[in-house]
């Protein structure tokens, strides 16, 4: 849409009122698909239950426990299993 205020042109996007920008719009991290499985670092042993988006690796994946990467790897037991 163009617009124009005392024969000034203002250009040609009119901004989206708040409420639209507020309700509509959606962070599309929170919508990717995610993994989950029970998890355990090498480097000290510390197993937990991860939740991580399906495109990271898991060599990129920190430790929650000892804060370092690289160590992560899956046990192979799912969350039923106790
Ligand atoms: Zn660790």
């Amino acid at each position: 849409m163009i617009e124009e205020q005392d024969g000034k042109y203002l250009g040609g996007l009119t901004p989206l009122p708040e409420d639209i920008i507020r309700d509509k719009i959606k962070n599309i991290d929170e919508h990717r698909a995610h993994e989950t499985a029970e998890m355990m670092c090498v480097k000290c042993y510390y197993r937990y239950q991860g939740v991580w988006p399906e495109q990271t690796l898991l060599k990129n994946l920190e430790c929650p426990h000892c804060k370092k990467t690289g160590g992560i790897i899956k046990t192979g037991q799912t969350i039923f299993d106790t």
